[in-house]
Formats: C-alpha cells, sequence, structure tokens
C-alpha cells in the first residue's frame, strides 16, 4: 500500500489490525482485528471500503460471533 498521512494532522499512516467498536440496528458491536490505517501520531484510524464492506458483512449475519461481552454503559449526563 502507498504510504498516505493523516488527514487531520499530516502524520504517517500504518497498517494495523484494529478493534472496531460500532453500533449496529440499535446493538454495539465489537469486531476485532479489522485492516486499518492508522496514524501514527494522533492514532485516528480510517478504514478502506474493502474493510468496512468486510464489518457489514460479519455483523449482518453471515457469520457468528465468536464471543459475546457484556458492556457497562454509563451517561456522561449524568455524572456530578
Ligand atoms: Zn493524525
Amino acid at each position: 500500500m502507498n504510504t498516505q498521512v493523516c488527514m487531520y494532522c499530516g502524520g504517517q499512516l500504518e497498517e494495523q489490525r484494529v478493534t472496531r467498536f460500532q453500533k449496529y440496528q440499535d446493538r454495539w458491536v465489537l469486531i476485532e482485528n479489522v485492516p486499518a490505517l492508522v496514524c501514527s501520531q494522533c492514532g485516528e484510524q480510517f478504514f478502506t471500503p474493502a474493510a468496512h464492506d468486510l464489518v457489514v458483512d460479519l455483523i449482518s449475519g453471515k457469520s457468528n460471533p465468536v464471543r459475546t461481552e457484556t458492556v457497562a454503559v454509563y451517561d456522561a449526563e449524568l455524572a456530578k
């Protein structure tokens, strides 16, 4: 892949496998080991259209989850 730069800070992007946290049909799902380009400077993650399609395929029911996690949810509006 060609060397690319971050659209936010201009840092170098590196290919990495990341965990993506995404809402799908009102449920949060985790997708591990998604190929992404990660900025070495600010940490912003960028996904190629192919990686996006892969995620959609996985979470839209073509695969079973490898495991299920319980997620604690907090609301910052309620913080004092
Ligand atoms: Zn950056």
